[in-house]
């Protein structure tokens, strides 16, 4: 819709005027720093960083309810630079003009509610948010587009070209990285470290196809972090890991859709995701408590962080209750279905600590909570999910059995409604389902496929048949006819079907 078809009321709201005075401020020193330079740790102290916009407050002078509508109105919109996450461009990063936002279709994932069958499994109502229908095929294409944009625009302010962007990944980072790099052109080349043999297949080949020099290390993500943090340390790159706060902000975006798509209404909502470098769920509590700032929503919904019994440092971190008493200890992570959150020393641990107590404080009430769930539950709960309609990851399926988990604990009430990230698409994790099919998990996944979820294809081939179609070959004539007759009364036996009189 153009701009003067709009009422007139809300036209002046719809292109963003808001100038945001963004800095980066560090999480252990509380240092400040201009956005002038790309910065990933706190030059002071080493720590993380988290950005802030100084000009945040002047959005309250326009009222939570007619924020709602501009968002609204703004679905309507054909702006190129506001048709994915930055339709909340104020609440994002307001720095970047709109000309210098890159989008490549991120955002605006569909919420999927499910099935009764899946509700009474788990004794509630819920929907997966499937964010596996971003463009690399995972939600890290939702800070990717954030940290892009910055680059993009500071690369041109700048004059700089040939700039090369590099991250760690667990393989969803890589992919996105490499595809966002692709579209800028000779602004920005990507290099991605993995872990050697630690990624699917589907996430290795995304970078590759998107020309990023694809670099593999042995060991896990922890170590591959370990070296590239050095290298950011040591030469001149741009750091795409979520060390990097532009990142933080864009996955914010996740949040505000959630409230849009329930029409604001997010109190008995509790959202549900899993927990691996924790970027994600800084992000997503951040963008609610963004909302609530700005009358945006009333009430905060419940938040709960899952991770696998194999790489939970965050779970063991929260089990303490006194706040005094907690203890950050990293972990050695075992090898994890949800692989994509398998890290042990999660970078954004500061973030995490510093927005659950904010969260919490919020509202005077313990809103966040982090379970652990069982490598098996994981694998059972993707498999269910896809056998009732859904696109769940192993990822996903963590949050679903997360979900489950939290009702069985009484975290969760009947009452309340589920709202699942399923982080991926369930196609970049193929391998897991096929090891489960197949019963083909190494031991130290601790997986017993159950005999009732897996599935195979079935070979139709009768005996009576001495000639078959081949590539190339067709059968001729009665051949072909006895072929055709054969096969469809085998496969009518096989699959129990009335004859029609
Ligand atoms: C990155 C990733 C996660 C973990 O998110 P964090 O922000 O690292 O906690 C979970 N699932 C998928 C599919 C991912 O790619
Ligand atoms: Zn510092």
């Amino acid at each position: 819709m153009k701009i003067e078809q709009f009422p007139e009321a809300i036209r002046p709201y719809l292109i963003p005027t808001h100038a945001g005075r963004m800095e980066y401020q560090c999480l252990r020193c509380d240092h400040v720093f201009e956005i002038d330079n790309i910065l990933y740790t706190c030059p002071e102290c080493g720590s993380v960083l988290m950005l802030y916009d100084r000009n945040f407050d002047h959005l309250n002078g326009i009222s939570g309810e007619l924020w709602k509508k501009i968002f609204d109105y703004r679905r309507m919109m054909n702006h190129p630079a506001m048709k994915g996450i930055f339709r909340y461009y104020e609440l994002i990063a307001p720095v970047i003009p709109l000309e210098h936002i890159v989008y490549l279709g991120e955002g605006h994932t569909p919420i999927v509610q499910a099935n009764n069958r899946l509700k009474e499994m788990l004794g509630i109502d819920f929907y997966f948010k499937n964010d596996g229908m971003n463009p690399s095929a995972s939600f890290k294409d939702r800070g990717m587009a954030c940290a892009l944009s910055f680059i993009n625009h500071f690369a041109i302010q700048n004059k700089i070209k040939d700039m090369l962007a590099i991250c760690a990944s667990t393989g969803d980072t890589s992919a996105s990285a490499a595809l966002y790099a692709a579209y800028l052109e000779d602004l920005l080349k990507s290099a991605v470290l993995l872990p050697h043999g630690k990624v699917t297949e589907q996430q290795l080949a995304q970078p590759l196809g998107s020309g990023a020099k694809v670099l593999e290390i042995p060991g896990v993500f922890d170590d591959c972090m370990k070296v590239v943090e050095s290298i950011a340390d040591n030469y001149h790159v741009a750091l795409l890991n979520s060390k990097n706060s532009w990142r933080i902000l864009g996955q914010e975006s996740f949040s505000y859709e959630i409230a849009q798509d329930f029409d604001y209404e997010v109190g008995n909502k509790v959202v549900v995701l899993p927990v691996g470098n924790a970027g994600n769920i800084t992000a997503v509590m951040s963008g609610f408590l963004k909302l609530m700032k700005l009358g945006i929503i009333n009430h905060l919904p419940k938040i709960i962080g899952v991770q696998s019994e194999h790489a939970d440092p965050v779970y063991r971190y929260y089990l303490e209750e006194d706040p005094a008493k907690r203890k950050w200890v990293p972990v050695t992570v075992k090898p994890s279905v949800a692989q994509a959150a398998m890290i042990g020393n999660p970078v954004s641990i500061p973030r995490v600590i510093k927005v659950v107590r904010e969260y919490n404080r919020m509202t005077d009430q313990k809103r966040v909570f982090i379970v652990q769930v069982m490598e098996q539950e994981i694998m059972d709960s993707m498999i269910i999910a896809n056998r009732n309609g859904h696109i769940a990851c192993t990822q996903g399926g963590e949050s679903m059995a997360g979900l489950k988990r939290a009702v069985q604990k009484g975290i969760v009430g009947k009452e309340e409604i589920g709202v699942l990230d399923s982080t991926a698409h369930m196609l970049k994790f193929l391998s897991f389902q096929e090891m489960y099919f197949q019963d083909r998990f190494d031991p130290e996944f601790h997986i017993n496929p159950r005999e009732d979820l897996r599935n195979a294809p079935a070979l139709v081939k009768p005996a009576a048949l001495k000639k078959f179609p081949e590539p190339g070959k067709p059968l001729q004539g009665e051949d072909m006819e006895r072929f055709v007759q054969e096969t469809a009364s085998e496969i009518a036996n096989l699959l129990g079907l009335q004859k029609k009189r």
